[in-house]
């Protein structure tokens, strides 16, 4: 148990508590600026100040106050001022003193609009940050999580490069462009995003973090941002104008706006387990100590890796989560998050996170990562863990299982798995496959991970690949088939997201794995140069068949339910594993026509090895959509008769009856 016990105390408003847990919790607005044009109302929750002041300025940077208000106690921690007159378009601070010590100048822990580099929050009126027609937005119509496809993108990976043809390049307006290509023609940009078919975009960071100095932007800076520094707010690197506050809000908003009338959602990556640092960040200047775990020695827990872990299953931290996802939902139409390192938190905490956004809108997805680097302060039966993820209904994790089973375990890159034929993986693809629900034909496979069924529903399981951590794909396959050739590259780029794109959990595609993008072998590329992380555009036309391939695999699996079950049950009674005459091989058939399928008996081979091989099947008249790395879902790739498909080396195969 944390104990913090200020001592010394001499001011009459100070409060003493025993314990984090006597903190008192507040339960009115949490707003800490609400402006009118006659009055701004600052307000800021600091149970253990002894003194509060807010200070403004003219700038978001340098310069001196001009003025100091004295805040007043109220209820619950919470201090409150009021400053008459028109204040917009000026800049503020908080600042705490406790134990006779000012902290420092902060903007809150809510603010929402900030001057450059986030030093200082600024008073705006919000109207004055919407798009035109940003009133008339709405989000694409989404049935069903099981029908979702996500991409995730880093904005400067996505736009940086030249080629691209974009104006805005590394920029949120980049993905406002339409009718951009690469000069040979190639879409690129929002337009490719629209040919590619996915229906979510899951951006990186891009809450205001404090990697990217904001005031220099002609300097070659490069970081995906996990290092937060205000969560309300957008980053202002990505802005055109990082100094006024209105214009990353309102770019923020005419991207989600070109995104939402392209057709396709928006999910933000969050990271409310750490903050880039613990002195002189937001919450530590503002209540010392509350909103992070501390060890068994009273120091700073460090489940994430970063130096710190932030502490959902305190009142106000968890509050702080849904008021923050709550938010970005409301005011930026936000469609999706993505938790980061989510088994730093408590279940209770992202359980109250669903239902706050249940009642916004229940189509808002939510997934994380269901684990943490080091073992968080908390018991593991209250950890947001894959292994519970079945307390956390309509709540998405992704499956490491399946990723090192196609491409090979974490922690060693010189390994590959399933797709470069190391034997071993059979079952943890299978396990992926089934979106990993119970399913009679998935065993324990001590390989990889011990492949425990933990997802109630395959809505709750994220497959994929690669993602922006570790190698992208054809760096992996490059590192664990040395020698390949870029024939053989492709063909197992193919399959691996041939393995995605099938599996009834929802997939889940790393920008540019489509055109075989690579990151000249670096894999944790988070503050890597652009030359390493952007994408070389070019690529689209050397690389058109790949492209056109995941592009089918998309099409194919948006026209056909049975791709995409949804449900354990179904899963159960129509997925089917047939019986293969060798390792590196997985087949399976959906018997019948879920979902109302047009196409009856969906059969799909998966052949990872260096020969073809044969599969037994009902016999039948088969019409063949996918072989030798080719899609071709109208037109068909031609017919098989009878009881036996044949499989080309490091290719897939796709029949229907
Ligand atoms: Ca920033």
């Amino acid at each position: 148990m944390a104990m913090l016990v200020l001592a010394g105390c001499k001011a009459e408003r100070q409060k003493e508590y025993a314990s984090f847990d006597d903190y008192p919790v507040y339960g009115g607005a949490w707003e800490e600026m609400v402006y009118s044009p006659g009055e701004t109302r600052f307000s800021l929750w600091a149970p253990t100040a002894q003194e509060v002041r807010v200070l403004l300025y003219d700038a978001g940077q340098g310069g001196a106050a001009t003025r100091m208000i004295a805040m007043e106690a109220g209820a619950e921690g919470m201090w409150h001022a009021g400053v008459e007159g028109d204040l917009k378009g000026k800049f503020y601070a908080f600042n705490v003193k406790i134990n006779d010590v000012w902290q420092g100048d902060t903007p809150g822990v809510m603010a929402k609009a900030v001057g450059v580099n986030g030093d200082r929050a600024a008073v705006v009126d919000m109207k004055d940050t919407d798009p035109q027609g940003w009133t008339e937005d709405r989000r694409p119509l989404l049935k069903s999580f099981a029908d979702i496809v996500i991409y995730e993108m880093h904005h400067r990976d996505f736009s940086a490069d030249t080629v691209s043809g974009i104006r805005n390049r590394g920029k949120y307006l980049a993905l406002t462009e339409e009718g951009t290509n690469t000069y040979l023609g190639e879409k690129t940009g929002i337009d490719h995003l629209k040919e590619l078919g996915v229906t979510h975009v899951h951006l990186l960071p891009s809450f205001d973090f404090s990697s990217v100095d904001e005031t220099k932007p002609d300097k070659p800076q490069y970081n995906w941002g996990y290092d937060p520094k205000n969560y309300n707010v957008p980053e202002g690197s990505y802005a055109t104008d990082p100094y006024d506050p209105v214009v990353r809000i309102k770019e923020f908003k005419q991207m989600v706006m070109a995104l939402h009338r392209a057709g396709i959602r928006v999910i933000m990556d969050v990271a409310y387990n750490h903050t880039a640092t613990v002195k002189g960040s937001v919450f530590e200047r503002t209540v010392p100590g509350y909103f992070y775990r501390q060890d068994g020695n009273g120091r700073l827990a460090d489940a994430s890796g970063c130096g710190n872990e932030t502490a959902s299953e305190r009142p106000m931290m968890r509050r702080f989560m849904v008021e923050s996802v709550s938010y970005w939902a409301k005011e930026y139409h936000i469609d999706g998050f993505r938790f980061d390192l989510m088994g730093i938190h408590d279940i209770e905490t992202m359980n109250a996170v669903r239902k706050a956004l249940d009642a916004i809108d229940s189509s808002i997805y939510i997934y994380g990562e269901g684990w943490a680097v080091n073992p968080p302060q908390l018991p593991v039966e209250k950890q947001a863990v894959k292994l519970n993820m079945k307390l956390m209904p309509g709540i998405a994790a992704f499956s490491d299982e399946f990723r090192d089973s196609l491409r090979g375990p974490w922690g060693d890159e010189s390994k590959g798995a399933f797709v470069v034929g190391r034997m071993g993986y059979g079952n943890g693809v299978r396990f992926g496959l089934a979106g990993g629900v119970r399913h009679p034909q998935v065993f324990s496979d001590s390989t990889v991970h011990s492949l425990v069924a933990w997802a109630a529903q395959p809505a709750q399981f994220v497959s994929y690949v690669s993602c922006h951590d570790d190698l992208c794909i054809a760096d992996r396959l490059k590192n664990t088939l040395r020698g390949a050739s870029v024939q053989e590259l492709k063909a197992l780029v193919k399959l691996s997201e041939t393995a995605v794109f099938t599996s009834q959990g929802v997939p889940f595609i790393y920008v540019g794995d489509e055109v075989m993008r690579d990151k000249k072998g670096v894999s944790n590329s988070y503050n890597s140069s652009d030359n390493i992380n952007a994408i070389d555009w070019r690529l689209k036309t050397t690389c058109r068949d790949v492209f056109d391939y995941v592009k089918s695999l998309i099409a194919m699996r948006k026209a056909h339910p049975a791709f995409r079950m949804g449900d354990a049950g179904q899963i159960c009674e129509h997925l089917e594993f047939l019986d293969v005459p060798a390792s590196n091989v997985v087949a399976f058939r959906i018997n019948g026509k879920p979902g109302g399928d047009e196409w009856e008996n969906i059969t799909v081979v998966l052949n990872a090895r260096t020969e073809p091989v044969k599969i037994d099947v009902p016999a039948g008249k088969y019409r063949v959509v996918c072989r030798d790395g080719m899609i071709d879902m109208r037109n068909g790739l031609g017919g098989i008769i009878g009881g036996q498909l044949v499989v080309s080396p490091r290719s897939a195969l796709i029949v229907h009856q």
